[in-house]
Order: structure tokens, then C-alpha cells, then sequence
């Protein structure tokens, strides 16, 4: 039986020399190459200033370190998004306050932004900016979220994480509108199964010089220096301490792997949507589940593709779904279970499952099936054929007795 993974990253002999030749060539840490994967990244995204990191999370936490986050503030995070979104919020002790998500695209709803800016006054906290996500890789709506929070003085942070490349159109300047054109700061993750990889890494974008310089520094230590600059020639040993900073800066090694894969983005791209193209043609006219929409203002980064099912017309659930094509060898995951029912956010704050009634909703019926570049025609039938089989087995006998 054929076995598809749920993703499997896309390295060439060409990736592989490439991080040999940086192995050999006697600096493996922050380096030339990195300087190069910055420049590169920079222009691919039209961002003025990139800083490499050795994460995503490490680039959402350094902007809010830029950006001044103080303990008792609020930053807005939809709740349907991976830990890392909140979880940098709390490293300040401040408070991530959450926000549902719009029904068709699941990104942060600005509708509901607006009942939270609106409401304010009466909280304890104050909001000072807001982190939206890009579920999927179809791209928050930015226009609409940017214009509300730029009124309410918030900053704006992009977690690009699934959205290498993506955009939206803005009718109001009619123009498409890129991942991290209309943020204070964007973070991008090269995480093993992100739509670039450098096995580990992250990058933030910014085109504010000073929010660069400050997220640059705080990467190494808060050294006012690289060890490329200081050993290098004309460099010196010394350096300043501005702030205690992290240990987030990337490796020359990464780096290689990351220009490499840069390269290879607009084709990876195109190769998911058609892969998504194709799994919409094979399931769409299914009656037990609903394929992922996409908005026609929208370009999609395809990501994922996370189906969600009509639970009215199954007798089984999410959970005996993903079980049932893990037993037709397609390995599958759910994006994810929303942070406000996580058991630390529940408590900390107080939440209840259903104080977010969509993000509540929709989780309970989300599968993510496989997408990767790699993945061949033969690989995406066989999913559908799972997919198809497993609604078949698992319809709701309309005269079934209970
Ligand atoms: C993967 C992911 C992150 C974290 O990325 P890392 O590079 O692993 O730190 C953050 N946000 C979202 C939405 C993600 O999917």
C-alpha cells in the first residue's frame, strides 16, 4: 500500500553541496552567507531590512522586544494559530488576548478585533498591538486589520510562518499587498515542514532601520557586533553591550541550505497549488466534507490544505477520520486545537471553549491533508481515493436506527 507522508522537505544534491561547501569553508557559524541570505530574502519579500534567526519564534519574540512590549500589556493573537504566537507574548508577562477567526479563511476576524478595540477602555490591560496569522498560507485580511489597529495606535506583527509567498489585494490603493508590507514587523519559519527550510531558522522583515538594528542586536547577546565583523578582516575582539539580548542568530550552514531553497520558492509554490487544484477537482463534489475556500483576493501560499468535515453527514469524528486514512497510509494532522481550550490559556485566563464560537466550531471538523512539493500526481490520487473511501465508510445512514 502506498504510504503518503504528511510532508517531506524538498533537498536537492545542489542544497546538500551547498552545505557542504559551507562546512568547508572554515566558518560555519553566523556569516557571508547568512549577510547574503538577508540581502536575497529582503528583495524576494520587497522588505527593506531582513534579520536571519534560528526561528520563527525567536523573530516574533525579538519584534516585540523591538516594538517595546511591556509586562501587564495585551498583544491581539487569533486563537487559531500554534503556540509560538502566544507563547512570545507571555515571555514579556504580558497578556496574549484572543480574538475568533473569520468562518471561511480562519485567519484572525477583524470584525471581532474591532469589538475588542472598541471594548478596551473596560479592561484592565491595555492592547498595544496585535499578531496576525496567515492560516494556511492564504493571507490574513491585512488591509482591513492594519487600517483598525493603525486608528487604535497598535503595532502590527505578521506571523508569516505558512505564508512564503502570499498577498491580498487592497482595493483601496488597488493594489496587491505582499506577506509584511503593511506590518511593523514579519516572521517567516524555516522549520523543517514550512514552504522553505533550513531544518531550523526564521527570518524578520521590517522596514524600519531602527527595528532591524534593535532585532539584529538583540539576536547576538544585544552585541553591538557579529563575530564575521569582529573576526574579520579589520574587525576587531571588542563589542558593546546595549541590552542583554538572545542567543538567536543563524548559522552559516543554515544559510547555505536557505539561499538554496529561496531559489527553488516561486517553483515550490506553484507546484502546492496544484497539488491543492488537484485534491479540489477530486473532492469537491464530496458531500461529507467542504475543501479549504480561497478568497479570488487572495494569493495562496498553500501550505496546507486542511479540509473540514460535515460532521451532520458522518457517523465518525475528526479524530476516527485521520484514523481511518492513517490506515490508508496518508498521514494527516489538524491545525490546530485552538490556544483558548489549551489547558494553560483556559486557566490562566478563564476561558471557555465556546467564547470563541467559530475557532470552537471549525477545529472540532479540521483535517490537514498531505502537501508538499515533491509529492507526485500518483500520491495526491491516492489521498483523494483515501479521503473518498473513508466518507463512503463512514456516511450517516439516513434510516439508521439509533
Ligand atoms: C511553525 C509556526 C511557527 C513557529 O515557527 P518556528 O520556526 O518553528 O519557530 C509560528 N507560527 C506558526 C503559525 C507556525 O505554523
Amino acid at each position: 500500500m502506498t504510504n503518503v507522508p504528511f510532508f517531506r522537505p524538498d533537498i536537492d544534491d545542489e542544497d546538500i553541496a551547498a552545505v557542504v561547501e559551507a562546512l568547508r569553508s572554515g566558518w560555519i557559524t553566523t556569516g557571508p552567507r547568512v549577510q547574503t541570505f538577508e540581502a536575497a530574502f529582503a528583495r524576494y519579500v520587497g522588505a527593506a531590512h531582513a534579520v536571519a534567526v534560528n526561528s520563527c519564534t525567536a523573530a516574533l519574540h525579538l519584534a516585540l522586544a523591538a516594538l517595546g512590549l511591556r509586562r501587564g500589556q495585551a498583544v491581539l493573537v487569533p486563537t487559531l494559530t500554534f503556540a509560538a504566537t502566544a507563547e512570545v507574548v507571555t515571555y514579556f508577562d504580558a497578556t496574549p488576548d484572543f480574538v475568533d477567526v473569520e468562518p471561511d479563511t480562519l485567519c484572525m476576524d477583524p470584525a471581532a478585533v474591532e469589538t475588542r478595540l472598541a471594548r478596551a477602555w473596560n479592561r484592565t490591560t491595555e492592547i498595544v498591538g496585535a499578531i496576525a496569522v496567515h492560516y494556511g498560507g492564504q493571507m490574513a485580511p491585512m488591509p482591513r486589520l492594519a487600517h483598525l489597529l493603525r486608528a487604535a495606535r497598535c503595532f502590527v506583527v505578521e506571523d508569516a510562518a505558512h505564508a512564503l509567498p502570499a498577498a491580498a489585494y487592497d482595493p483601496e490603493t488597488d493594489r496587491w499587498i505582499g506577506v509584511g508590507d503593511l506590518a511593523d514587523v514579519t516572521g517567516f519559519s524555516f522549520y523543517a515542514n514550512k514552504t522553505i527550510t533550513t531544518g531550523e531558522g526564521g527570518m524578520a522583515t521590517t522596514a524600519d532601520a531602527t527595528l532591524a538594528q534593535t532585532m539584529r542586536s538583540l539576536s547576538l547577546h544585544g552585541m553591538s557586533q557579529d563575530g564575521w565583523t569582529r573576526f574579520g578582516a579589520g574587525g576587531s575582539w571588542d563589542y558593546a553591550i546595549a541590552a542583554p539580548g538572545f542567543k538567536y542568530n543563524m548559522t552559516d550552514i543554515a544559510a547555505a541550505l536557505g539561499l538554496r531553497q529561496l531559489a527553488k520558492v516561486d517553483r515550490f509554490r506553484a507546484r502546492r497549488e496544484e497539488v491543492a487544484a488537484r485534491y479540489t477537482a477530486g473532492l469537491g463534489d464530496l458531500e461529507e466534507i467542504e475543501p479549504p475556500r480561497e478568497r479570488a483576493d487572495r494569493r495562496h501560499a498553500w501550505h496546507l490544505y486542511p479540509i473540514r468535515l460535515r460532521l451532520d453527514r458522518l457517523a465518525i469524528g475528526r479524530d476516527e477520520f485521520g484514523q481511518a486514512l492513517a490506515a490508508r497510509g496518508v498521514a494527516t494532522s489538524v491545525h490546530w486545537r485552538p490556544l483558548h481550550m489549551q489547558p494553560y490559556y483556559a486557566q490562566r485566563y478563564g476561558y471557555r471553549a465556546e467564547d470563541f464560537p467559530v475557532a470552537f466550531r471549525e477545529w472540532r471538523r479540521l483535517i490537514s491533508l498531505p502537501i508538499f512539493p515533491g509529492m507526485s500526481d500518483a500520491a495526491v490520487d491516492h489521498v483523494i481515493a483515501a479521503v473518498r473511501d473513508t466518507a463512503a465508510d463512514g456516511r450517516r445512514r439516513k434510516f439508521a436506527v439509533a
